[in-house]
């Protein structure tokens, strides 16, 4: 039996890692387990909001992010695919600094975060390590069962604190009973990273059609992280046909001729992952000793392009609630709802927020392609709503972006008198 640390972390990913980082600068004693052998390496483009880089900023990792790691990036084009630009999206309207969204190479900044945490004296990181179970005494959760790759029977580890940061699929939110509505999206994403055509500017580009989807984010290493939606129920069998890619690049280069030379580097299904996107609503987040954070208590859809930044936030909360449950030796869920009611309120605007454009902007139906063309149109000539939808996306709100007003009036069915305003938030 180990009872050596206040708190076992279960998942070194986006939350996980963050929270141990954090609790560890404390001097908490932390245990961060991950299942897999290693620090992570899939194919994997992500965007770095300004929320997210504000807390990377306080963790002491922004300013230590080279050029090879991360791309700053300003505007956001939505094209009408086989039509023309909609609507831009400028992050310079911002708040400066945080007036830029950062396009990381895969894993460059998570990997920082996991050769900071191993280097912290109060904090352990083990590979290799499996969440088998939770220990309970009194009813109330008081460690975790654990195996280790290349080592015989579990091992029990006793603690104040058991945190669940362990993806959408969470064996700790299973072992906790905390019932969970998990909804898997038809569409997810096929991803590669491949050289940025000659020319392309720094900013990101985003395709919308009937049904059809692509991304393509400027990167460092003069990259391009491409995203083209497919069916999930699909891939299984597409990755199995070598026409099926050559038919998707056809189809890409169609899109965007510029991809065509840089399609030209694609070959095999292996160069390309796949994504799949998953909501998760859960009734509560915390339990006596016990929390959940991340996808593990409220995955999102990408559109949002918050999942990771919303699960590095809850993160920095629960950070700061253990602290106050150290000093008063209260673990309780009581003591814990300080940090779900803290981060509610965000989470499910953004999921909903997420789930609305994934209504519009994966729609195949004419009468919702036209409305949602409209809706960026209006957008794009109404600075005081485009304001309000970046801040969400920006992290920088709780609250819905638009109200049924604003959704009106950028639909062009009202006239907006403030359309040129800078409002607060
Ligand atoms: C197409 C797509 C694009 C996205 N783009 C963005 C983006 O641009 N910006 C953004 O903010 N978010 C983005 N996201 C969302 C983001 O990837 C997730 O929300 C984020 O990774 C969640 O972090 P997490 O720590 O909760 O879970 P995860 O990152 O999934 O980490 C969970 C960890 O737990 C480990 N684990 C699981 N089970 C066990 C066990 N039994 N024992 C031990 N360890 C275990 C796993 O190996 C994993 O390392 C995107 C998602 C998709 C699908």
């Amino acid at each position: 039996m180990n009872d050596r640390f206040d708190i076992v972390v279960v998942g070194a990913g986006g939350g996980g890692a963050v929270l141990g980082l954090a609790l560890a600068q404390r001097g908490i004693p932390v245990l961060v387990l991950e299942r897999q052998a290693g620090a992570p390496s899939a194919v994997r483009g992500e965007t770095i909001q300004p929320n997210g880089q504000q807390i990377l900023d306080r963790l002491g990792i922004l300013k230590d992010l080279s050029s090879d790691a991360v791309l700053p990036l300003q505007r956001f084009h939505f094209f009408r695919i086989g039509g023309a630009r909609l609507c831009s999206m400028d992050y310079g309207m911002l708040p400066a600094p945080w007036n830029h969204a950062l396009v990381a190479q895969s894993d460059a900044v998570h990997d920082l975060i996991l050769k900071r945490l191993s280097a912290q004296p109060s904090a352990e990181l083990w590979y290799g390590s499996e969440f088998q179970g939770l220990l309970r005494q009194d009813g109330k959760v008081s460690g975790v069962v654990v195996r280790r790759n290349g080592q015989g029977d579990p091992i029990e580890i006793v603690c104040r604190l058991v945190v669940g940061a362990d993806g959408a699929g969470s064996r700790v939110r299973q072992g906790l009973g905390v019932s969970a509505d998990v909804h898997r999206y038809r569409d997810g994403y096929l991803i590669a990273l491949l050289p940025r055509p000659e020319g392309m500017r720094e900013e990101a580009r985003y395709y919308v059609g009937r049904g059809e989807l692509l991304g393509l984010f400027p990167a460092p290493g003069n990259r391009v992280v491409t995203l083209y939606m497919v069916p999930a129920e699909r891939v299984a069998a597409m990755r199995t046909d070598r026409e099926e890619l050559e038919a998707i690049k056809r189809r890409i280069s169609r899109i965007d001729d510029s991809m065509t030379g840089p399609l030209g580097c694609l070959h095999t299904w292996d160069q390309v992952g796949f994504l799949p996107c998953v909501r998760v609503r859960t009734d509560r987040w915390v339990v006596d000793g016990a929390a959940l954070i991340g996808d593990a208590a409220h995955a999102m859809n990408p559109h949002a392009s918050q999942g990771r930044m919303q699960a590095m936030a809850d993160a920095m909360v629960l950070a700061d609630v253990i602290e106050d449950c150290r000093n008063t030796g209260d673990w309780s869920a009581h003591a814990l709802t300080a940090y779900e009611g803290a981060r509610r309120p965000q989470v499910t605007m953004l999921q909903q927020l997420a789930d609305e454009q994934t209504r519009y902007w994966n729609a195949a139906d004419p009468i919702r392609c036209w409305l949602r063309d409209r809706v960026f149109k209006g957008m794009d000539r109404n600075r005081r709503l485009r304001y309000q939808a970046l801040t969400a996306t920006a992290g920088l709100r709780s609250t819905p972006p638009l109200t049924w007003l604003d959704h009106l009036m950028a639909a062009g069915l009202l006239p907006d008198p403030r359309a040129d305003a800078m409002p607060s938030f």
